[in-house]
């Protein structure tokens, strides 16, 4: 029987319901919206079609939306001290600076002048640190990782003693998602291994796997030997592989053989219509905590 198929597309759907009775209620105890500025420098037409769904999403929440779009010349003092602007900003209650940014913007520097009580894509080295703790020490999920978690818990899958193999150790996917997933506490209590570009026999860590969670960068990385019967497989890649001739956009293909996979596993996820677009569901998510946390004068506890 094909495995189950994990649609973040029906998810995020869900999730975004449930946030718009959040907001509602937010509003009626503030009487404010959550605050999300995006940040967008020049015209990378990829950034423009993210940040315009970002920017969609956020008003089809009824958010207090800015879209701040500046020009390819703008300077790094320039982008920091308009993040600053938002910093103080009584009615903003996260900071997405759409990546990557120009050559001559520092893009380390730009993120880590992003207060941490704003930081909802949680990129920031605080953010990170408070993951690492756990607990009641965490403060906002770097939103990838979020999105593959919520997938696990909301598909039913058991995580708890579970053996998990994750592939790529980048600072935005592999790194955080495998604390988070080890971390002590409903919807984690796994047993994580991360392997990456030196690990020896990739193939047999990933045939150990309960729950393969693949982010990796290349195209059918992962073949159908190597999935475990029953196993959940959360394939995070996204490879243009080639062009539609009849539409002239992308072909998209995960770092996992999908077809094969899907004789073998119990659970998948597609792409595209799997991960990615949980990521922005959980951006939301994070804007309406940190409303909650802002409004409620809990932000700056530690
Ligand atoms: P990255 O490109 O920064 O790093 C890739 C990681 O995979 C590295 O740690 C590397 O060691 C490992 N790796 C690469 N080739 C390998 C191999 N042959 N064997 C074992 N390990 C290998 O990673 P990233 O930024 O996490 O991106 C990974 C993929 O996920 C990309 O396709 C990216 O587009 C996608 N992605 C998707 C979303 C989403 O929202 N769906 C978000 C972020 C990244």
């Amino acid at each position: 029987m094909p495995a189950e198929l994990i649609s973040g597309t029906e998810l995020r759907k869900a999730i975004l319901e449930e946030l718009r009775g959040e907001v509602a209620r937010i509003k009626e105890k503030y009487g404010k919206a959550p605050g999300l500025v995006t940040i967008l420098v020049g015209e990378n037409p990829a950034s423009v079609s993210y940040v315009t769904l970002k920017v969609k999403t956020a008003e089809s929440l009824g958010f207090h939306e800015i879209q701040d779009n500046r020009p390819e010349s703008i300077s790094e003092e320039e982008l920091l001290a308009l993040i600053d602007s938002y910093n103080k900003d009584p009615d903003i209650h996260g900071i997405l600076v759409q990546l990557p940014l120009p050559k001559h913007i520092n893009e380390t520097r730009v993120l880590y002048a992003i207060d941490p009580d704003k930081d909802v894509d949680g990129f920031h080295p605080l953010t990170l640190g408070r993951l690492l703790i756990g607990g009641r020490a965490v403060r906002f999920l770097p939103c990838t990782p979020a999105g593959i978690q919520e997938m696990l818990v909301r598909s039913g899958t058991n995580l708890d003693g579970a053996e998990v193999v994750v592939v790529g150790r980048s600072n935005i996917v592999g790194k955080p998602i495998s604390v988070m997933l080890g971390q002590k506490g409903p919807g984690a209590n796994a047993t994580v291994t991360l392997v990456h570009t030196h690990t020896k026999n990739l193939a047999d860590h990933c045939r150990r796997a309960d729950v393969l969670i693949v982010a990796a960068g290349v195209p059918g990385l992962v073949k159908t030997e190597w999935i475990k019967p029953g196993a959940t497989v959360i394939d995070v890649g996204v490879n243009r592989i080639g062009i539609n001739p009849e539409t002239g956009k992308a072909i998209l293909s995960g770092d996992v053989d999908f077809a094969g996979a899907r004789e073998i596993a119990g659970k998948i996820t597609p792409v595209p219509g799997g991960v990615g677009p949980m990521t922005i569901a959980m951006l939301m998510k994070n804007t309406v905590r940190s409303a909650w946390l802002h409004l409620g004068g809990g932000a700056s506890e530690a």
